[in-house]
């Protein structure tokens, strides 16, 4: 069985005392039997990772991740956090690819395979993210290029690693505006996603890769895209900031 995952992306939001605000509601509300069932992921800005990850402790069954990371391993590039300094404070995941990242910092898929391979040599698991804009939907090329995405950053890796990354489908048309992929549409490109990586790597593989659907993901839609066969979480932006609406979808995640 895939991991269930439900990832909050924080983005660039709060200040360090409203995001132990949220994190104190979070560790309160998340009841236990949630816990096992569903892997929990708090996505926060660099210098949130530390005082978060300490405030929720060690039994919280929620973990901290960072939003990015540099491809170089270390050495003047001022401004940068290197996957080395993000395992040194023990975080075990790191988004990559995120279609911010990729439309307003130039990330083409030659640096984001170089990131996912610093992720991976530091033991961190890329949170890897792909999707179509609204204008390649509409004109019908949203199946070539989130397979052509899936290539660029992915299909470098062998076997045992790719077994490693956790891939977020994230329609740029719906990520903050509201707009939600139907059920329907995040299945189809999940399944297309899945079978594209059974296409290099086989069915078994393809099979064990957790695929998250993000973009506009909230308490009344959870349950429906969670539902999909191959939806196996969300990657959750805006509505991860209210800890009443965070904890609703992951309920939604306990229930498929
Ligand atoms: C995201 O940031 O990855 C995201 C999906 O944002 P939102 O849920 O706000 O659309």
């Amino acid at each position: 069985m895939r991991q269930k995952i439900v990832a909050g992306n924080w983005k660039m939001n709060k200040t360090l005392e409203e995001a132990l605000t949220l994190t104190a509601e979070l560790k309160g509300m998340v009841a236990a039997e949630v816990k096992g069932s569903v892997r929990i992921i708090l996505c926060a800005p660099f210098p949130y990772l530390v005082p978060v990850r300490n405030l929720l402790g060690q039994d919280s069954g929620i973990l901290v991740a960072a939003q990015n990371c540099s491809e170089h391993e270390a050495g003047a590039y001022t401004g940068e956090v290197s996957a080395a300094m993000l395992k040194s404070i023990g975080m075990p995941y790191v988004i990559l690819g995120h279609s911010e990242r990729r439309q307003y910092f130039g990330e083409d898929g030659k640096v984001l395979a170089k990131k996912i391979d610093a992720a991976l040599k530091h033991g961190i698991t890329p949170i890897f993210c792909c999707g179509e804009p609204l204008e390649v939907r509409e004109n019908n090329g949203h199946e070539a290029l989130v397979k052509k995405q899936v290539e660029e950053g992915l299909f470098h890796l062998d076997n045992a690693s790719l077994e490693k990354v956790v891939i977020a489908y994230e329609p740029v048309w719906a990520i903050g505006t509201g707009k939600t992929a139907s059920s329907q549409q995040a299945q189809d490109m999940h399944s297309v996603i899945r079978k594209h990586l059974a296409s290099k790597y086989g069915q078994g593989t393809a099979d064990g890769i957790p695929i998250l659907y993000g973009g506009s993901v909230n308490a009344a839609n959870a349950k429906e895209l969670f539902a999909c066969p191959d939806v196996d979480g969300g990657l959750v932006g805006g509505a991860s900031l209210k800890s009443r609406e965070f904890t609703e979808i992951i309920k939604s995640m306990v229930d498929v």
